[in-house]
Formats: structure tokens, sequence, C-alpha cells
């Protein structure tokens, strides 16, 4: 695990990935695969077995690495943000761009790749989900690279994930957790 947590963080530079599938689609996808019981157990027998645990988390990689660039962060912010990644932006900022995006939307460290956040963007809301762009996500806890953020999310470890800000009062964002 050590050493593919050091490959996910550091080996492969992030760059600006477009999603290889539709956001309608994803979102799609996203409800069949919603937190429920069975899934919670599914998640809890998957991660008591370790070699069981390993062909699963390869199968998420490799699903999720060729439709949405994935890193592997173990800590999955793709419903609150179009499911564009925001692990491959190259500053690896997880709530929206830095200020050195160009007016047509390329990004500051590689001028010819669109800026991830500008992606979630035109995703979010041709999805009508441009608001789950103002939650707060929280920092990422580097522990959890190279772990399945599907066995994650069904064990519950991704409450709260994303928060909705008023002010200086951020709650628990209901309605991500509702619909991921
Ligand atoms: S698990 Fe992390 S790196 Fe992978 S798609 Fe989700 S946010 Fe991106």
């Amino acid at each position: 695990m050590a050493v593919e947590q050091a490959r996910d963080r550091g080996a492969r530079r992030p760059l600006p990935f477009r999603p290889r599938i539709s956001a309608a689609l994803a979102y799609a996808l996203h409800a069949v695969l919603a937190a429920n019981p069975v899934y919670r157990w599914l998640a809890a027998f998957v991660e008591r077995r370790p070699r069981l645990y390993r062909w699963f988390t390869a199968g998420e990689r490799v699903t999720k690495e060729r439709l949405f660039g994935c890193r592997m962060c173990g800590q999955c912010a793709l419903p609150a943000t179009g499911y564009a990644c925001p692990m491959t932006c190259p500053k690896q900022l997880r709530n929206g761009p830095c200020g050195g995006v160009s007016p047509d939307g390329a990004c500051e460290v590689d001028r010819s790749l669109r800026c991830v956040w500008v992606t979630a963007w035109d995703r979010a809301e041709s999805a009508g989900r441009g608001a789950d762009l103002d939650l707060l996500q929280r920092p990422v806890d580097n522990r959890q690279w190279s772990r399945s953020s599907w066995v994650n999310y069904w064990q519950g470890r991704d409450e709260g994930i994303a928060v909705a800000f008023t002010g200086s009062d951020p709650r628990p964002a209901i309605a991500v957790r509702a619909s991921r």
C-alpha cells in the first residue's frame, strides 16, 4: 500500500482531465451505486479480505482512471464537481480554481489544457447541479490515498466530505449526502 500511495500521490503528475462520459450519465450511474445497506455490507465484506480488497480497488482504479482521470485519493469529490476530478488540477485545489485561469478557461500550469474547474462548472450546470460547486470540500485525508473511495463511501466515511458554507456556520451537506 505504501508503494501505491507514493505512486498515486507523487509520481503521476496531475493534469486537467476531461471526463470521458457525460455528466448526465455519470449522475445516473451514481444513482445506481448510491449507498444503501446492501452496499455497506458488501464494502465491509470486501474490506475484511485483503486480497479481495486489492482486486476490488484495482477494478475501481482502472475504471475511474479511464473515465475521470482518477488519482485514487480515496475521498471522492466527483458527485459535487460535475464528475470532473479536482485531483487532476495541477495544484490539486478542491474548492474551485486558482486565480490563474485564463479568460478562455485555460489552465495556468498548462495553457493547452482546460481548467478542470471550468469543466466542472460546465458539467454541473448542464445537469442542473451548479449549486454543488458552492459546497466547501474538506481537506484531503492523506492516509486514504490508494484506498477504495467506493468502499469508503459505502462505509459512511465520506459523511460531511462537503459542507454548505453559510457565513461562519458550515453545516453538513445534506443534499450531497442524499444524492451520492
Ligand atoms: S477518488 Fe479522488 S482522485 Fe479519484 S476521482 Fe474521486 S476525487 Fe478524483
